[in-house]
């Protein structure tokens, strides 16, 4: 483009006075550029550049030369530099990267946080496993559905739901489509839903927020073994693009992501125990398997694996038990190392028996009486699993805190920004 007019819009993201030649680096949404004040320029400009400061929003009209020495190649020689809009200074948060800020800081200027490199990089990352996601449910034939948030009853019971004021009666937040979704496969048979859920998680982690964005995806006539198919195939589809196609950003991460080789491992649950107990780690049978042991795991195994077979007693009431061994069920959770990225089943599809797992779970069928009125309207055998995406954008980029996958993050402490 040597010699084109042009005019950009964007940040000041550093101006550099070397005295008589003065740069300054313009952002925007897709990268930055050099702009270059040669001492021959008006005394106009030079008084603007002297009022500029990092993240006011300028434009910029000028000429495009190609100059080896600036950073792309390419700067542009200014005739005209407006103020659009002036940032405080100094801002309240050091974005140059030279200093370590803590996370909590970074996230209560999150805005100005997310213009930096590194949380940029992760959403760009994010967006292109969105995209992949989505491809993929398309090819495979699914309709994207949308259900509640605001329910009248718990999913599975439980302590981790948000009550709201309804009006003169009290409702709850949704903590997972999975009523809903399991009645659609009655519909549509293959349904997936990106959508927030709420959990009231108590504890503080490093993995758990009370504002999730969950994959959750439901397919009838199929069993855990197909889901677990499907989920390989999808997360190797994420793999590969985030591999093709982001590679700055990965690099921005110093993340060297390689693609993990399929099919991935599947241990059933009491392989999991042996494995554990052979390294030390003694946990009961139907006992779920708890963040120290989950930790050893991740020493353990690096790479995707499915952990499948769980004690029906430690699934929701949902879950289809086996029919050779009752006491262990269809289900299945998805593992990156030490994490739980996804976690899912086939469901039990007769009325009976679902009535009964209720009440095994010590909870009233009638609150289910929406739901399990459908069970006597045709419904299909079916199966699926909920995906946590922060969880999967935690694996995929290498973070230890989840909070760093959220734009803007919920947790027990944390309502704003
Ligand atoms: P965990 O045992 O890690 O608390 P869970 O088994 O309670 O998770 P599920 O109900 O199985 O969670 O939800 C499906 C997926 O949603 C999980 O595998 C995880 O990826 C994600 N997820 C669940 N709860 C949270 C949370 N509070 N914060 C972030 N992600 C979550
Ligand atoms: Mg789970």
């Amino acid at each position: 483009m040597e010699g084109c007019k042009v005019k950009l819009l964007g940040w000041v993201e550093v101006k550099r006075d070397l005295g008589k030649i003065k740069f300054i680096i313009l952002r925007d949404y897709k990268g930055k550029i050099q702009i270059t004040i040669p001492p021959t320029s008006s005394v106009e400009l030079a008084e603007i550049f002297n009022k500029l400061s990092r993240e006011d929003v300028i434009a910029v009209s000028g000429v495009v030369k190609n100059t080896p020495q600036a950073p792309n190649g390419v700067e542009v020689i200014p005739s005209e530099i407006n103020i659009i809009n002036k940032a405080v200074s100094p801002l309240p948060l050091e974005l140059t990267g030279k200093v370590k800020v803590e996370l909590d800081t970074r996230l209560d200027y999150r805005i100005l946080d997310l213009r930096t490199a590194r949380a940029n990089a992760i959403f760009r990352i994010n967006n292109v496993m969105l995209i992949t996601i989505r491809n993929f449910f398309i090819e495979n034939d699914f309709i994207e559905v949308h259900t509640p948030k605001i329910i009248a009853s718990a999913t599975e019971g439980g302590t981790e739901l948000f009550p709201v004021a309804y009006f003169d009666r009290e409702a709850f937040l949704a903590q997972s489509p999975q009523l809903y979704k399991e009645q659609l496969t009655s519909v549509f048979e293959k349904v997936y839903e990106i959508a927030p859920v709420f959990r009231a998680e108590e504890s503080n982690t490093t993995r758990h927020l009370s504002e999730i964005v969950m994959l959750d995806m439901e397919a009838a006539f199929q069993d855990y073994n197909d889901i677990m198919n499907f989920c390989e195939s999808l997360l190797d589809r994420v793999f590969k693009e985030v591999i093709d196609r982001c590679q700055n950003e990965l690099e921005v991460l110093k993340k060297n992501l390689q693609r993990p080789k399929t099919p991935y491992k599947r241990y059933s649950y009491s392989e999991v125990l042996e494995i554990l107990s052979n390294n030390g780690v003694e946990i009961k049978w139907g006992d779920d398997i708890d963040t120290l042991a989950l930790r050893k795991l991740g020493e353990l195994i690096k790479e995707p694996y499915f952990i499948k077979d769980w004690p029906t007693k430690s699934k929701p009431f949902y879950i289809s038990p086996r029919v050779d061994n009752p006491e262990v069920s269809e289900s299945f959770d998805l593992m990156y190392g030490w994490l739980e990225i996804a976690s899912g089943g086939t469901r039990i599809h007769k009325k009976e028996l679902l009535i009964n797992r209720i009440k095994e779970k010590g909870m009233r069928p009638e609150s289910f009486d929406f739901h399990i009125k459908t069970f006597d309207w045709g419904m299909p055998p079916h199966a699926g699993c909920g995906i946590g995406l922060a969880r999967l954008l935690m694996a995929i980029t290498g973070l230890d805190n989840i909070r760093e996958a959220v734009l803007f993050p919920r947790d027990r402490y944390r309502l704003t920004p």
